[in-house]
């Protein structure tokens, strides 16, 4: 019987492959791509953000994890590959302006209408489907690179992103300040403190929670290109605890 039901289960994997299926779709893997837009300094990032944080939810069981880059045809996302994720991570920067306006009605449709995660990371906050998303500016109070550390606080010790995350320090050298220009959050899950260079520190909220639509939308404040903070251990447990809560969920 045993034999029998392996064989079956290969069969299938066999004809979902020649269907044209990858085997993690065929394994019924959740599917999460991490998007970033190549401007992160190769002696920091040599994979780029998106290989860090790739790197980072390697460990996530159940779960394809596919990176994605503007370089790439349809910018990373073509439809085929849009339309079965489940959680996107998104990093950008320099080249928010050059992501095109289609894709982004995609994204956004795909976050209210079917219920896809959103993760947006750091500077991440102007990119247009961010925006769009938010529906406001999405603006901070203040940019200024002249902080050393940023000091990590779980505010909502019982939400899943908080799950195992104890409070930490990462190096971190440029500060947002607030206020945020946007909706109420419906959880803050995480705040923090700037340590400046001189004396001094600047409070702000470092990970906020949303439901857009039908779709959950987590954004992580720290993340700044020149600083390894997608290496680090305790961001790569907030962004796996994340893609976990931003997508389906069970029944
Ligand atoms: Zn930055």
């Amino acid at each position: 019987m045993k034999n029998w039901t392996s064989m079956g289960w290969a069969a299938g994997l066999l004809l979902a492959i020649l269907l044209g299926m990858n085997t993690a779709q065929a394994q019924g893997k959740k599917c999460v791509v991490v998007w970033s837009e190549g401007t992160a300094p190769k002696n920091v990032y040599p994979q780029d953000i998106n290989g860090a944080v790739a790197e980072g939810l390697a460990a996530l069981k159940d779960w394809e994890v596919v990176k994605a880059d503007i370089s790439q045809p349809e910018q990373g996302l073509p439809d085929a590959l849009l339309n079965r994720c489940n959680v996107l991570i998104w990093w950008g920067h320099k080249r928010h302006d050059e992501v095109s306006d289609a894709l982004v009605a995609k994204i956004v449709k795909r976050v209210k209408e079917d219920g896809m995660g959103f993760i947006s990371l750091h500077s991440s906050h102007f990119a247009k489907a961010n925006k769009a998303l938010m529906g406001t500016a999405c603006s901070w109070g203040a940019y200024k690179a002249d902080s050393k550390t940023l000091d990590v606080t779980v505010k909502s010790p019982d939400h899943p992103i908080a799950k195992g995350v104890k409070n930490f320090t990462i190096k971190h050298s440029e500060r947002y300040s607030e206020p945020y220009a946007i909706p109420e959050p419906q959880s803050v899950v995480f705040e923090g403190v700037h340590n400046l260079k001189k004396r001094g520190e600047d409070p702000s909220r470092i990970g906020l929670c949303w439901e857009v639509g039908k779709g959950r939308f987590f954004y992580f404040q720290a993340g700044h290109e020149t600083n390894p903070v997608y290496y680090d251990a305790n961001v790569q447990l907030i962004l796996r605890n994340a893609v976990e809560w931003a997508g389906p969920q069970p029944k």
